[in-house]
């Protein structure tokens, strides 16, 4: 069977067994097994189902991380494909088979060849989706355990033309947080406000204060962020002003600063509001995913791989950022990196569904694409003495 081949079967396999978030037993088994076949030291359960797959070769104490994500969706398929989900309610709708399946080809490829000189870390993570695939993979020592001088991950992107590269040297996703913030009154009768304290009015100000922060507070040109009320639960009824209100809602930004500003500045509205109305708050805020924070000299080898490999044309090198996320972020902070997208199909065409959609499918014909983007980026980092 040619690599071709081979690449797209274990997709499909893996596309017909999705598993949730550190609970790719399966999977991370299937990626373990293989790389073991492939003659790679294989360390399993690193940060609960993750894998770390190393490939060494000629004496260069350069190295290099690849990182590929294995965790799929509590969606339901609506494809009736033959490699359609055999796990009712699962489905590989982010395209992580894709990213298994690449990164699998090009340890097979580079264990094959052994054209390099120096170390190869395949990562291959649990639970990207909700923001702890990352996080367990470093508590448990990924960067500790192994010096990675660099590492680079990959996603694919319906929307952009099959086979193009899309990244940025800089941030390239949003920080994602959730808050909650709980207004604590005294409630009363409708007909007699002035008895207790109202929540609600109180809960209305904040919302409008909390938009303040993004216009008053950050840059509009260096500090770009999103706070969105998205909840807005009382206790209360017709005649009954409530005696408590609760807001949660979500948070976008792009820089660690621009975070910590947002967290700091949302209590304080929060509080000086309730403080002028005489409540109290509770406030809670839980970042999920930082930004996603390219290094420039990392992108600049990304952009010149990519370029040697599909043209300059097909390779747009200094993209806006997505409001999206990715818990590659996390790993960003621990080694300079390159966060890379590559075009699943532009939309209308195949592989132009959107993430996260029933009807969603990887495109296989960007299999190789990324098989060679990996094979040649190892070549290019980690060169052979000529
Ligand atoms: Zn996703
Ligand atoms: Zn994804």
């Amino acid at each position: 069977m040619s690599i071709e081949e081979q690449v797209k079967a274990w997709r499909h396999h893996i596309h017909k067994h999705p598993e949730f978030g550190f609970e790719e037993e399966q999977t991370s088994k299937f990626v373990a097994d293989k790389l073991e076949e492939f003659g790679l030291e294989v360390h399993r359960n690193v940060g609960k189902t993750g894998v770390v797959g190393i490939l060494k070769c000629g004496d260069s104490d350069r190295s290099i991380g690849l990182r590929a994500d294995m965790d799929a969706l509590k969606v339901l398929e609506l494809n009736d494909f033959a490699h359609a989900s055999t796990h009712k309610g699962l489905m590989h709708a982010c395209g992580h088979d894709g990213h298994t399946a690449m990164l699998l080809g090009a340890a097979h490829e580079l264990a094959r060849t052994k054209d390099f000189d120096g170390t190869v870390y395949f990562i291959f993570q649990p639970g990207e989706e909700h923001g702890v695939g990352a996080k367990a993979m470093i508590e448990d020592g990924l960067f500790v355990r192994w010096n990675i001088d660099a590492v680079y991950a990959m996603h694919n992107l319906p929307g952009v033309p099959e086979g193009h590269f899309v990244t940025n040297p800089g941030p390239i996703m949003a920080a994602e947080s959730a808050f909650e913030i709980e207004i604590l009154a005294t409630g009363g009768h409708a007909a007699l406000p002035h008895m207790g304290t109202d929540p609600i009015v109180v809960g209305a100000q904040i919302v409008l204060g909390l938009q303040n922060i993004t216009s008053r507070n950050l840059s509009s040109i260096h500090e770009p962020a999103v706070i969105s009320v998205t909840e807005f639960n009382t206790n209360g009824t017709t005649n009954v002003i409530p005696s408590s209100v609760t807001l949660k809602g979500d948070t976008r930004c792009f820089t660690d600063d621009a975070l910590h500003k947002i967290e700091a500045a949302m209590e304080r509205v929060a509080a000086g509001i309730c403080a002028s109305a005489g409540v109290e708050y509770r406030y809670k805020f839980h970042n999920g995913f930082l930004s996603t924070i390219n290094t420039p000299s990392e992108t600049a080898v990304a952009v010149r791989v990519a370029t040697k490999l599909v043209g300059a044309d097909k390779v747009d090198g200094a993209a806006k950022p997505f409001t999206i996320s990715e818990d590659f972020s996390f790993m960003q902070r621990q080694a300079p990196s390159c966060y890379i997208l590559v075009g699943n199909g532009a939309e209308g065409e195949k592989g132009g569904t959107a993430l996260h959609k029933p009807y969603y499918d990887f495109n296989d014909d960007i299999l190789m694409t990324g098989v060679n983007f990996w094979q040649e980026l190892v070549k290019d980092q980690l060169p052979q003495a000529s």
